[in-house]
C-alpha cells in the first residue's frame, strides 16, 4: 500500500476503475500532482490489461487467508491512522474495502503469474506433469524442478485433491529409491500450490510421484508424472 496520507486507501480502486465516478475523477486530478500516488499509479497502471489477459483457467484463484487479509488491513489502518486528516478519520465504506480486497486481489494474481512464468521460463531444469493414478479421479498436478545448493526445489501446484488432507511429494531415483520432498496440504478447493525441496539431483531421477501423507513413508499414491529435462 502506498505512503500517501490522504488518498492512498483509493489508489488501489482507482487503479482497477472501481471507485465512484466523482472519486475516480477526484482520484485522476490528485494523481497528476501527489508525489506517492502518481509513481504508484504508473506502476500498477498495466495491471487491469494483464488481469484482463489471463486465462483463468491457467491460475489458481488468490486465496488470501483470512489471517493474511487481517494483517494486511491492520497495517493499512495503523499506517493511515495517526497522520490521517480528521475528515477521513472514520471506518473505510465497504467499497472501499471492497477496493481495497481487489487491489491486494489483483496484485498478488500478478505476483503470482510473474513469479511462475519466471520459475518456468528462467530457473526450472526440468518439469513434469503427473496424472492420477486413482480410476475416476480428475486430479492433475504440474511440478517445476529447479537446482539449489540443498539439492532440487519443486514448485508444485496440484487441483482436484481430497480437501484439506496432507500430502507428500516424492522424487523417485533411477536406483530406485524414493527421496521425500515434504509435505504439503490442499486447501478446502482441492487446489494446492507448495514449494519444497528434495535432496536429489537433476539426472538422478525421472519420476515424481504425490502421496497421501503417512509420516516416513510413502502412502497410497494418487499422481504420477515423468520428468521432462
Ligand atoms: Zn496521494
Amino acid at each position: 500500500m502506498n505512503a500517501c496520507p490522504t488518498h492512498g486507501d483509493l489508489l488501489g480502486g482507482y487503479v482497477l476503475g472501481s471507485l465512484e465516478p466523482a472519486e475516480m475523477e477526484e482520484m485522476r486530478v490528485h494523481v497528476a500532482g501527489c508525489p506517492h500516488c502518481g509513481p504508484d499509479a504508473r506502476g500498477l497502471g498495466p495491471l487491469p490489461g494483464l488481469l484482463d489477459q489471463i486465462e483463468l483457467a491457467d491460475v489458481p484463484p488468490p486465496s488470501l487467508s483470512p489471517t493474511i487479509e487481517e494483517a494486511v488491513l491492520d497495517r493499512f489502518a495503523r499506517e493511515r491512522g495517526p497522520n490521517r486528516p480528521a475528515r477521513r478519520r472514520r471506518r473505510l465504506p465497504l467499497r472501499r474495502l471492497a477496493a481495497l480486497g481487489a487491489a491486494c486481489a489483483a496484485i498478488a494474481v500478478f505476483a503470482f503469474v510473474l513469479l511462475g512464468e519466471d520459475e518456468q521460463d528462467s530457473h526450472a531444469y526440468a518439469s513434469a506433469k503427473l496424472a492420477p493414478l486413482v480410476a475416476g479421479s480428475t486430479a492433475g498436478a504440474t511440478a517445476w524442478a529447479e537446482d539449489v545448493p540443498a539439492g532440487t526445489r519443486v514448485r508444485l501446484r496440484a487441483r482436484g485433491l481430497p480437501a484439506k488432507s496432507m500430502y507428500e511429494l516424492w522424487c523417485v531415483r533411477g536406483d530406485g529409491r524414493w527421496v521425500s520432498g515434504g509435505t504439503f496440504r490442499a486447501a478446502g478447493d482441492g487446489r494446492a500450490d507448495a514449494v519444497l525441496t528434495a535432496a536429489v539431483r537433476p539426472g538422478d531421477y525421472h519420476v515424481m510421484v504425490v502421496t497421501r501423507h503417512r509420516g516416513g513413508m510413502p502412502g497410497p499414491q494418487l499422481l504420477r508424472g515423468r520428468l521432462r529435462y
